[in-house]
């Protein structure tokens, strides 16, 4: 259930060892025209989703259009640059687009003669004890159920197949918000295309209580989120007009404002999203049922891994596949055991990284802490 990263990686790999897969997708398809979800918007790609992109094949495919960013740069209130490699040796971590990479996985589970796409399909519902799924087609409105075998949740944050498991006994649930939303914003590319800031880089303006950061695009651009609090003299509800807007860049991010030519229309148009953690077990119901991505562990942005977590999932179920076959019991009983804790340690270091992104990076002892490390 869900095409969206987890989901259509998840396809290939199942189709990869024999399975008749169906996907179902609420939304319209992303790679028709006019599709909103087709806005560019940027993620960073680590270790642990390049092994699992590899593993389908397609790690060269994804290489090609990522830009590898090989530091930190930050940006302080009078413009002043600082830098933080992210490892040695030229390691990077990687910008590529939600929406590309997305695409691409869809367009390799469309050629797939095991694996059918539907979409505009919603999970209503399921019948945990009869295995059915109940469904609702988007466009007319129709409801109908179908049969399954095994389900796999990767419907997100919200997921529906999770909502049907909330109702068991036993099953342990949590979701908290912070008291910070985020919006996504552009830096435009210079008039012949380059990037105006360093391309190899992810930028961040660290600001002790809130932040910015941006990632670039492959046309020149860099895609910004500034990651604000909801309520307070700095935040969302106080800037209420084009001028407040304006003012407020003009003082706290001066070097960015004059590269971000649609602030004023973006900060008004673009809406505010929200950030959750979430954390749930069992993630497994009997030998039918497994949820994996953010359906069984959403996690905050700060640390860029909950895509790569969720695809690091796919990687350790089809591990455990490869070793018990289709023994389903044993694979989603291991599977939950052996990825819980990861997703929990996973989940933390995301809620400690927002502290050192917003604030420690700015730290001169820790920017001398970072240069004796990485010496
Ligand atoms: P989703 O991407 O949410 O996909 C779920 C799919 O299920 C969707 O297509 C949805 O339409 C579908 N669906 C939902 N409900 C239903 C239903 N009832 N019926 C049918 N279909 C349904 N991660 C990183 O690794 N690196 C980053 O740099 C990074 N940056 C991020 C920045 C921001 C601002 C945010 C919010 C997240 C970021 N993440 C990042 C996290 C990443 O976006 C998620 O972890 C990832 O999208 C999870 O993939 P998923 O397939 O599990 O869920």
């Amino acid at each position: 259930m869900g095409a969206g990263l987890v989901g259509s990686l998840l396809s290939l790999y199942l189709a990869q060892r024999g399975h008749e897969v169906t996907i179902y997708e609420r939304r319209a398809d992303l790679r028709k025209a006019g599709s909103v979800e087709g806005r560019s918007i940027n993620l960073a790609l680590s270790d642990r989703g390049w092994r699992a992109l590899e593993g389908v094949g397609i790690g060269e495919e994804i290489r090609r259009v990522g830009i590898p960013m090989y530091r930190r740069v930050m940006h302080d209130q009078q413009g002043q640059l600082s830098f933080q490699p992210y490892g040695q040796d030229n390691q990077a971590i990687y910008s590529v687009s939600r929406a590309g990479l997305n695409r691409t996985l869809l367009d390799l589970a469309e050629q797939n003669p095991r694996i059918q796409l539907r979409f505009n399909e919603q999970c209503l519902g399921i019948d945990l004890r009869a295995n059915h799924l109940e469904l609702r087609d988007t466009l007319t409105g129709a409801q109908h159920t179908v049969p399954f075998q095994q389900l796999f949740g990767t419907d997100g944050a919200f997921s529906a197949v999770r909502g049907a498991m909330q109702r068991t006994d036993r099953f342990n649930y949590s979701q908290s918000y912070l008291e910070y939303g985020y919006k996504e914003l552009t830096i435009e590319a210079g008039p012949g295309g380059e990037w105006p800031l360093e391309k190899n880089a992810l930028h961040i303006w660290p600001r002790g209580q809130y932040l910015m950061i941006a990632l670039p695009n492959l046309d020149g651009s860099f895609n910004c989120t500034l990651f604000f609090p909801y309520e307070g003299a700095h935040s969302f509800a106080a800037l209420q007009t084009a001028a407040q807007v304006q003012a407020f860049f003009e003082e706290i991010f001066p070097d960015a404002l004059p590269l971000m030519p649609d602030l004023r229309e973006e900060f008004f148009q673009n809406p505010v999203g929200s950030l959750v953690t979430v954390r749930c077990f069992p993630w497994a119901f009997d030998d039918n049922v497994l949820l994996l991505g953010d359906a069984s562990h959403a996690i905050v942005p700060f640390y860029g891994q909950g895509m790569n977590a969720g695809f690091e999932d796919c990687t350790v179920l089809n591990e455990l596949l490869e070793h018990h076959g289709n023994d389903w019991s044993t694979v989603f009983e291991q599977f939950q055991r052996q990825r819980k804790p990861d997703a929990d340690a996973m989940a933390e270091l995301a809620l400690y990284n927002f502290e050192e992104m917003r604030d420690r990076v700015a730290d001169p002892r820790f920017l001398l802490q970072k240069k004796i490390e990485s010496k």
